[in-house]
């Protein structure tokens, strides 16, 4: 076993780490006042090829492969939790059109999320009723001479109003749940998408998530995305990826409330003393480091098994289930260590304490993560 990164990976974590330092850290406190949507430095970083890490190169990509990919999402993460939001769905948007498209749509589409204007690709699955259940969506897609014709809504889609490619499920037959379930993409601007509702978020409050109307959105014959009828296991895919990176994110959070919390610990006087010297702060600290790495080990362990083309679903989940509940831990005891000032927005942990928290609900919930663990252990 060795732990050392490549080459390789390390010039893409230096790069990155550099980039999220100088361009996103500074920037993180004014998206999560104003929720300003950070369009710009999304320009850059597609610039820089960091939404589109696992796919090839012919279609714009830039494949460094799943670890150097989950690496550089902890960078961006520990920088900006909103904008690692839109980094890691943009990249399994564009991941799923690799595996799924046949080569004329993958020339169309890829090049389109992870380049251009609007470098961001959108993941439409959620409605109103269908959360968790996901295979309970209504949303219809008919065929009409050369076109298919969408007709729904969706609710909760990260960074909808300005993704240049949109997967979207549909119900396509009358079988039950996922079996009469296709994938679809549709383009920025096509009329009939109509963007909705704009979520005021408890955090994430730079990445814009929104709903979305589909009224009788018209789309051509070539956009569905692998099998008619065949398209649930496209999100499936796609979400055990992405579980791998709400854990990777969820490492870059917790990352930055260990560096906050020492660098407090340090400085913070009480009783004559740093408070970095009461052992109960030393405890928290602790803590918090530990938890950090077994994240940070089963995170790039899920992405080791996936880069290596092996089964890593429970993997993922296991990942997410663990690293999301434990940035909640340490994010919590940030703002303890900070005392009062951790309760105010002129600290960094405040909004720590509110980015962590979707992390246990959006692409798979806690307990969704334990069912599919679960399921795999007992069933199989
Ligand atoms: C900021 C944000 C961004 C998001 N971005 C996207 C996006 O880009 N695309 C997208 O498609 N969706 C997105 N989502 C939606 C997200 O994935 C869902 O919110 C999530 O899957 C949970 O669904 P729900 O909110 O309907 O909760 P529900 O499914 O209603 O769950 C409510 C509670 O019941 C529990 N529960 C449900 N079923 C079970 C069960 N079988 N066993 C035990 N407990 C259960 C849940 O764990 C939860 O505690 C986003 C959500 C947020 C908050």
């Amino acid at each position: 076993m060795d732990w050392n990164l490549t080459a390789d990976q390390q010039m893409v974590v230096d790069m990155v780490r550099d980039f999220a330092t100088n361009e996103l850290k500074p920037l993180a406190a004014h998206l999560d006042r104003t929720g300003e949507f950070p369009l710009e430095n999304l320009r850059k970083m597609a610039a820089l090829g960091l939404m589109g890490m696992n796919v090839p190169a012919e279609y714009g990509g830039s494949p460094v492969g799943a670890v150097a990919f989950s690496l550089a999402l902890s960078e961006v993460a520990r920088a900006c939790a909103s904008t690692s939001c839109t980094m890691t769905v943009t990249n399994m948007v564009a991941e799923a059109i690799n595996h799924f498209g046949t080569e004329e749509q993958r020339l169309a589409f890829i090049p389109k999320v992870v380049g251009g204007d609007y470098p961001i690709g959108s993941f439409c699955l959620t409605e109103s009723q269908s959360g968790s259940d996901a295979a309970a969506l209504s949303t219809k897609a008919v065929r009409d001479g050369q076109s298919w014709v969408l007709n729904g809504s969706k609710i909760f889609i990260s960074h909808g109003a300005y993704a240049s490619v949109l997967v979207v499920w549909a119900r396509t037959s009358d079988a039950p749940k996922a079996k009469g379930i296709s994938c679809f993409m549709v383009e920025r601007g096509t009329p009939g998408l109509i963007i909705g509702k704009h979520e005021d978020k408890m955090g994430l409050r730079g990445s814009n998530t929104v709903s979305l109307t589909f009224d009788n959105c018209r789309i051509p014959l070539g956009n569905l995305l692998g099998e008619e009828n065949g398209g649930f296991k496209i999100a499936m895919m796609a979400l055990d990826g992405g579980r791998i990176g709400i854990s990777s994110q969820a490492v870059g959070i917790m990352q930055a409330a260990l560096d906050l919390s020492v660098e407090y610990a340090k400085i913070r006087q009480q009783f004559g003393q740093a408070i970095g010297r009461f052992e109960a702060i030393q405890w928290m600290i602790a803590n918090m480091a530990t938890e950090l790495e077994a994240a940070r080990s089963l995170t790039l362990r899920a992405a080791w098994l996936k880069e290596n083309r092996q089964p890593f679903s429970q993997e993922a989940s296991m990942a997410k289930l663990y690293s999301s509940e434990a940035v909640n831990r340490a994010v919590k005891n940030a703002v303890q260590i900070y005392g009062g000032y951790g309760y105010t927005k002129e600290y960094p942990v405040e909004r720590l304490f509110r980015d962590a928290r979707v992390t246990t609900l959006y692409e798979g919930t806690s307990e969704i993560q334990r069912l599919v663990i679960a399921r795999q252990l007992i069933e199989e």
